[in-house]
């Protein structure tokens, strides 16, 4: 693997292996950038910034619907790469993994045509401008499509980009590379620099030719960027951690409310940003959802990430297993009841970082299975007397970044009101790829997706006539 500034492969003096986590073996050598790259990927990104700019929405939405079409073309060499460089499953990787990019591409070209990219107000033209050279940093977890989502509508916006892919999961870059090329979008729009957090990262967080540095990632790093770019006073957008709820009221359907929750809190092995991690559930309820959650559970087969049928693979390293692991541990010594899964090496699947689905009951709303995001195939199931107490738990987090209500509608509804979050899906709710996506509280500080994402990378210029 080579750094990719200004279309050229530039070789790196030094590499990190990256690992698959489900036998231990080294697949790939990323470089291992320095504050040096960043400086040539600024430049290249500063060169081609005014004749991106100057190019029309509609060309521009003309080459994302290119890059999505070339990365559908690579569905299968993506979804190999990503299954292989974090363990996730084939079926998930093919799917999510590599399917969702390209729709994020499309969905945000479509938004050319009506976005407000001039406005008059009273005696003004307000003027949307691209913000200029933006960094993107961001997680292992989904690594094209987190960075796709930031890439899409920075590019909409006619901003050129320095991206920063996390250590655990580069392989699928290169292969965006030769996408991007083949759109015919133009060199040093995008360039991608490989590296460590402490060096690659800091650097774009400080530099001064970095207009923006979109992040998505752990809250703590986010705070540590927060505090780097201040001094260039450059604009921040933060995507960071969560601990989200899903509160099942007494008149829900029970049967779609565990499955949706067990979904969504094991999907990649529970290592999403907006994992329901906490099932918020009526004390008189507790031990028929148990038994539903348990029968659920059985769907979930551990195992294999090449294999078709594998629901949950390994996590995507052996520091992360070790997280996970403590987690689950100190929960069960702090008083939480195991129901199902637990700590320790998954017999017959010694050799990678497995980790089995897990459920725990009767956690206490304050303790740290409840509080800490896990990042792991961790479910944690609370319980409550009365709706008002069921609302304090949900929002007795730092975070806030999804969540769920199921429920009678009505009364459902206004409960996802009541929640300090910046998405909430009720009963059947679905992901919706053009609302809105980000955090509140210390989940972060910006909106992805649809038309807020794209504003979120421009600037705006108020010409008095
Ligand atoms: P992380 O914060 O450790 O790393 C994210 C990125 O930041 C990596 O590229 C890393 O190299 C870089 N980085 C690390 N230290 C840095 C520093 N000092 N300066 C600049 N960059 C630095 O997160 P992770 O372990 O890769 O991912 C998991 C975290 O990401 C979880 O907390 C998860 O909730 C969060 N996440 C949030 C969202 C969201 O949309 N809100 C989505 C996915 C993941």
């Amino acid at each position: 693997m080579k750094h990719w500034i200004n279309g050229e492969d530039v070789p790196a003096e030094t590499t990190l292996d990256v690992v698959n986590p489900a036998n231990g073996t080294v697949v790939a050598h990323m470089p291992l950038g320095t504050p040096e790259d960043v400086d040539r990927a600024v430049a290249a990104a500063t060169k081609a910034l005014p004749a991106w700019a100057a190019t029309s929405p509609q060309e521009r939405a003309k080459r994302l619907k290119a890059l999505a079409h070339e990365l559908r073309e690579r569905n299968e060499e993506l979804a190999q790469a990503i299954s292989t460089e974090i363990g996730a499953p084939i079926s998930l990787a093919r799917a999510a993994q590599a399917g969702l990019p390209p729709l994020v591409a499309d969905s945000t070209a479509d938004l050319a045509a009506g976005f407000a990219w001039t406005e008059t107000v009273g005696t003004s033209l307000v003027v949307r401008e691209p913000v200029g050279v933006v960094g993107v940093i961001t997680p292992w977890n989904f690594p094209l499509q987190q960075i796709m989502t930031k890439l899409a509508p920075a590019l909409l916006a006619g901003n050129t980009v320095v991206a920063k892919p996390a250590e655990l999961a580069p392989t699928s870059m290169p292969i965006l590379a030769a996408a991007v090329k083949a759109a015919e979008i133009p060199d040093g729009v995008v360039n991608i620099v490989y590296g460590t957090g402490p060096v690659v990262g800091e650097a774009i967080a400080k530099h001064p030719g970095i207009d923006m540095v979109s992040f998505t990632g752990s809250t703590a790093v986010g705070k540590r960027i927060s505090v780097l770019a201040a001094e260039t006073v450059k604009r921040v957008a933060l995507e960071l951690g969560g601990k989200s709820a899903s509160v099942v009221l007494d008149d829900a359907d029970l049967q779609l409310a565990v499955e949706r929750t067990l979904t969504t809190a094991w999907t990649n092995s529970g290592q999403v940003c907006g994992a329901w991690s906490r099932m918020i559930v009526p004390a008189t309820r507790r031990d028929e959802i148990l038994d539903r959650l348990t029968k659920a559970a059985e769907d979930y087969r551990l195992g294999d990430p090449s294999e078709e049928t594998t629901r949950l693979g390994p996590l995507a390293s052996e520091t992360q297993w070790t997280r996970v692991d403590n987690h689950v541990e100190r929960g069960l010594e702090q008083g939480a009841t195991l129901v199902l899964g637990g700590p320790g090496r998954v017999p017959g699947l010694e050799h990678g970082a497995y980790f089995r689905p897990t459920i725990l009951a009767d956690v206490h709303p304050d303790s740290a299975l409840a509080q800490e995001e896990i990042f792991g195939p961790v479910l944690s199931v609370l319980t409550y007397t009365d709706e008002d107490e069921a609302i304090a738990i949900a929002n007795n987090s730092v975070y806030g970044l999804t969540g769920a209500v199921f429920g009678e509608p009505a009364r459902a509804l206004a409960i996802a009101r009541r929640l300090r979050t910046g998405q909430v899906d009720v009963n059947e709710g679905q992901f919706n790829v053009l609302a809105p996506f980000g955090g509140y509280k210390q989940s972060g500080n910006g909106r992805e997706f649809g038309y807020l994402g794209v504003e979120e990378f421009t600037e705006v210029k108020s010409i008095q006539r």
